[in-house]
């Protein structure tokens, strides 16, 4: 039994991933969180979202999982023995859409109210992924040269993207029609519950708080280390219609915004414990970790900003280059070629915030001899 709960109660058992399974929670206080394990609707690395239901001024929904998954979803809520219109209100922890996918449908059938980070809001009119690509720094535009390339010299089979693209599309589609009934914003509570905004795997990723526990999206997960975004600029488009305290790209975009809200994360003391939207059970058993959890994410970065400095060496080099030497072959095929690079994209980036590389008009990269990230990490950590 994990120390952070007082029981812990599997009431439908899934597959070895976990999908479907229902299981109740309950706290030293006596608190009860119901979390059903909502499958994705299309193969999967990930694993289900979990969604998390529990009573706090009304019938609360923590995630709702994929656009496809609305039925598993409602078929999980009545599994935990409630009714689907009982909800009062789905907190969405980030728009990307394994966890706001179904929340449309669910707001359609239930009337429940959609809440979530106040910048939610003013970003569900445009496609997330083209808010990172169009950001086209010389860096990221390498890297989309890159990407294109690879994909000439393999004539890669483009169907399965396709689809991705066409399913994606749906779902930016669908997104659009969301009306947001409050937008949370930093420090704000209801009843038990605190909210923390936690940008830099996505700009309006939310943790909330409630009981000693912390639901943390994507922003902490067991076994995962959750892509880190680049740093972006808005195109016309999306600098038109943002209001002005969202303006400062650089507050919710990139690697160094990740790592100070993975501080922030730590920051809640050492007792408390996670819950997040993936993993929470995987290969047939539970991981229910404590906020140390975000210190080895941390730390994981840490590690990866050397070793792209040691990649780079004595002499210049390209993103190309460090990008295949730090991942293995088969983390660099098809869709995952885009995942790694934008990956070291936002190291690199990192690296030049705080001068250690230099990246020059060719693109090649080059370093300075300082090794400034690691006070950057060292900072971090004395925050507190
Ligand atoms: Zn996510
Ligand atoms: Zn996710």
């Amino acid at each position: 039994m994990p120390d952070a709960f007082k029981d812990v109660a599997v009431l439908r058992q899934g597959d070895p991933q976990g999908n479907r399974m229902i299981v109740r929670l309950t706290t030293h206080n006596g608190l009860v969180i119901h979390t059903i394990a909502v499958p994705q609707d299309w193969p999967s690395g990930t694993g289900p979202t979990w969604a998390y239901l529990f009573e706090n001024e009304g019938l609360n929904l923590i995630d709702a999982g994929a656009m496809g998954s609305y039925a598993m979803l409602a078929d999980g809520i009545q599994g935990a023995g409630f009714r689907t219109r009982d909800i009062d209100r789905v907190i969405v922890t980030h728009g990307h859409q394994d966890h706001d996918g179904a929340a449309g449908e669910l707001v359609e059938e239930t009337g429940a109210e959609l809440w979530a980070h106040d910048i939610y809001e003013h970003l569900l009119p445009h496609n997330p992924w083209d808010i990172q690509r169009k950001a086209a720094s010389a860096l990221q535009k390498e890297m989309e040269r890159i990407v294109n390339n690879d994909r000439e010299t393999n004539c890669e089979d483009s169907s399965g993207r396709s689809s991705y693209q066409e399913r994606h599309q749906g779902y930016v589609e669908k997104r659009r029609q969301y009306h947001v009934s409050h937008g949370i914003t930093e420090g704000e509570s209801l009843g038990g519950l605190t909210f923390m905004h936690a940008p830099g795997h996505s700009p309006d990723e939310l943790c909330v708080m409630l009981d000693g526990l912390v639901f943390t999206g994507d922003h902490v997960l067991p076994e995962i280390t959750p892509h880190p975004t680049m740093r972006a600029r808005y195109g016309k488009e999306v600098k038109g219609s943002m209001p002005a305290r969202f303006q400062d790209e650089d507050r919710f975009y990139g690697l160094a915004t990740y790592l100070k809200s993975l501080q922030r994360v730590v920051d809640l003391g050492e007792g408390v414990a996670v819950l997040p939207a993936h993993r929470l059970f995987n290969r047939n058993k539970f991981n229910f970790q404590k906020v140390s959890r975000a210190s080895e994410i941390i730390g994981h970065h840490a590690g990866r900003l050397s070793r792209i400095l040691q990649r780079v060496g004595s002499k210049p080099t390209t993103l190309e280059s460090v990008t295949r030497g730090v991942f293995s072959k088969r983390k660099l095929i098809g869709g995952n070629l885009y995942m790694a690079l934008s990956e070291i994209v936002a190291h690199i980036e990192l690296l030049e915030e705080t001068g250690d590389l230099e990246v020059d008009y060719g693109q090649s990269l080059r370093r300075t001899g300082s090794e400034n990230h690691k006070q950057f990490i060292h900072d971090l950590f004395k925050l507190h």
